[in-house]
C-alpha cells in the first residue's frame, strides 16, 4: 500500500474501492510491527482497531461515516482514553487505567476516527529529546542513531514512519512543534485554550495545549476543527468561534511577515538551519509579500522565564502523584512518610525530579519573589511584545528548533543545553498564541529543518492557509 498523506487521498481510494479501513488498519500494524525499534509506541490496540475498522467500513458503506472515516490516530501517553492504561512514560502511574476519554480525543472519536495506540514520549512531556521516557528512547526513523525530538517524540515518529495518518501531542513549550521539526512532518500548536485540556496529563497548566502531528496542513485543519471548542469540563476552553479552517485553507493574499533578527544571529542556530530559513524568508519576499526584520529584545530571558514557571507548576502539579490513591507504591515504606518519599523517590525519573525541586524552590517563601513574581512579570513583557508585534504583521518567522536531529545522547549529560534546544519555541507558549512548524528543508545529513510561523491568538485558520501556501511552493522531500 502506498503511504497516504492525507484523509483526502484515502477517502478518494475508499470511494474508489481501491482500499478499505480494515486494509488501511492492516497496514499501519504491519508498520508498526516492522518498526518496532523505534519504540514509538508503548501500547498497540490491534484487536479494538481492527474491530473498529470493520464498524466504519460498514457505515462508510451506509453513507453514515462521519468526517474522519479513514483516519488512523495515534495517541501521546498524556491522552486519557477510558479503559486504556495512561502512564506519562513514567513508572509512578503503573497500573493506572483511565476513567475517562478526553474531549479532544472523545470528538474525534464521534466523527469515527480510529485509535491505533499510545505513544511514548518523554516523562511528563518533559524533554526536548524522548530520551526522558522510562520506557527508553525513541529513534527518529530518518536516523536512528537520532533523536526524535520532544516530548512528543513517539507521536512524530508514528506520523514520519508511516505507522498511523496523524497524531495527538500536547505542547507546553515546543512538544509538538520541535519534533514536528526533527520528523519532517507538520505540528501545530493551536492557540491556549483553543482545545480542551479536559483528559489531559497537566505538566504546566498555563501553557499546556493538545497539538497535532499531520503529513499535511489540510488534515491538521481538520482535525483542529473537530476537537477545538467550549467544554463543560474545561472552564479555561475558550468560547471563541470555531472556523471551518478546512475549507478557508486558500489564501492568495500578500501578508506581512516580521523575522525575528535577534533569533537568527543567537549563537547556537546552526547555518544550515539558519541558511534554509532565510531562503524561505528570501522566496516569500520575491512573492511579493512584505517582510520586514523586526527586533525582540528578550531572546534571552524567553528560556529562563519558561523554565521558572512551568517547574514551578509542575511541583504543584504533581503533588497528587503520592502513592496514596492510584498508580506506584513504593514496597519499601514503614510509615506515612516514608510512603510519600520512597513511592516519589523510585516512581519519577531523574528529570522530573530535577523540575519538581526546581519548582519547590522557585515557589518557596524566601525565593517566591526573586524568581517566580519576577518570571511572571517577564512573561507579561514576552506576550505584550509579541502581541504587539503580531498588530504589526500577520506572521513571525523563525526556525523551530536551533539545530537538526541530534545523536541520542549529545545532551543528556547536559540539561541546560537540551533546555536551550526550546529557544525557538517557547515564545509562542509564553504568550499563548498559536504556532506550526512546517518542513521545507533537509540538511546535507538529510535530516529535516522546520520552519515556524507565529500569528495572533485565534488566528489558526490564516496560519493554516498560510502554511499551506508555503507548502505547495515547495515540495515536502526538497
Ligand atoms: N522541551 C520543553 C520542556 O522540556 C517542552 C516540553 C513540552 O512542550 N511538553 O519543558
Amino acid at each position: 500500500m502506498r503511504p497516504y498523506s492525507s484523509l483526502r487521498d484515502i477517502r478518494t481510494d475508499i470511494a474508489n474501492g481501491q482500499v478499505t479501513c480494515k486494509q488501511l488498519v492492516e497496514h499501519y500494524l504491519h508498520n508498526i510491527k516492522e518498526k518496532a525499534e523505534l519504540n514509538a509506541f508503548l501500547e498497540v490496540f490491534e484487536e479494538e482497531a481492527l474491530a473498529q475498522a470493520t464498524i466504519v467500513d460498514q457505515k462508510l458503506a451506509n453513507g453514515t461515516a462521519g468526517k474522519l472515516a479513514g483516519m488512523v490516530i495515534g495517541v501521546k501517553d498524556v491522552i486519557a482514553y477510558k479503559g486504556h492504561a495512561l502512564q506519562a512514560s513514567s513508572q509512578i502511574l503503573n497500573g493506572f487505567k483511565s476513567l475517562y476519554t478526553a474531549t479532544a480525543l472523545e470528538r474525534l472519536i464521534a466523527e469515527d476516527a480510529i485509535i491505533i495506540g499510545r505513544q511514548n514520549c518523554d516523562e511528563f512531556a518533559m524533554g526536548a529529546s524522548n530520551e526522558n521516557s522510562s520506557f527508553g528512547p525513541v529513534k527518529n526513523a530518518d536516523d536512528p542513531t537520532r533523536v526524535p525530538g520532544g516530548s512528543s517524540g513517539g507521536s512524530a515518529v508514528s506520523v514520519q514512519a508511516d505507522m498511523c495518518l496523524a497524531a495527538l501531542g500536547s505542547d507546553t513549550g515546543g512538544s509538538v512543534r520541535q519534533p514536528a521539526s526533527f520528523c519532517g512532518v507538520v505540528g501545530l500548536k493551536p492557540t491556549y485554550s483553543r482545545i480542551s485540556r479536559y483528559g489531559l496529563i497537566a505538566y504546566a497548566s498555563s501553557f499546556d495545549q493538545i497539538g497535532l502531528f499531520t503529513k499535511s496542513v489540510e488534515d491538521a485543519a481538520l482535525l483542529l476543527e473537530i476537537m477545538a471548542g467550549p467544554d463543560e469540563y474545561d472552564s479555561t476552553a475558550s468560547h471563541q468561534p470555531v472556523p471551518s479552517y478546512s475549507s478557508l485553507l486558500k489564501t492568495d493574499k500578500k501578508y506581512k511577515i516580521g523575522y525575528i533578527r535577534d533569533c537568527f544571529e543567537s549563537e547556537g542556530l546552526d547555518t544550515e538551519v539558519k541558511d534554509s530559513i532565510l531562503g524561505v524568508k528570501d522566496m516569500l519576499q520575491a512573492d511579493g509579500h512584505q517582510v520586514e526584520a523586526v527586533e525582540f529584545p528578550y531572546l534571552d530571558y524567553m528560556v529562563p522565564t519558561y523554565y521558572i514557571l512551568t517547574t514551578a507548576e509542575a511541583s504543584s502539579n504533581l503533588g497528587r502523584y503520592d502513592g496514596v490513591k492510584y498508580g506506584y507504591r513504593s514496597p519499601n515504606i514503614s510509615d506515612l512518610t516514608s510512603l510519600y518519599k520512597q513511592t516519589r523517590s523510585e516512581g519519577f525519573g531523574k528529570e522530573v525530579q530535577r523540575r519538581i525541586m526546581l519548582g519547590t524552590f522557585v515557589l518557596s517563601a524566601d525565593y517566591y519573589d526573586a524568581y517566580y513574581t519576577k518570571a511572571q512579570k517577564v512573561r507579561r513583557l514576552i506576550k505584550e511584545k509579541t502581541d504587539e508585534l503580531l498588530q504589526k504583521f500577520d506572521f513571525l518567522i523563525l526556525p523551530t528548533a536551533p539545530t537538526t536531529a541530534f545523536k541520542i545522547g549529545e545532551n543528556t549529560a547536559n540539561p541546560l543545553a537540551m533546555y536551550l534546544a526550546d529557544i525557538f519555541t517557547v515564545q509562542a507558549s509564553l504568550a499563548g498564541v498559536p504556532a506550526i512548524s512546517i518542513p521545507v528543508s533537509r540538511d546535507t545529513n538529510g535530516l529535516s529543518i522546520g520552519l515556524q510561523l507565529m500569528t495572533r491568538s485565534f488566528d489558526e485558520a490564516a496560519l493554516l492557509a498560510f502554511s499551506n501556501y508555503i507548502l505547495d511552493k515547495i515540495p515536502v522531500e526538497a
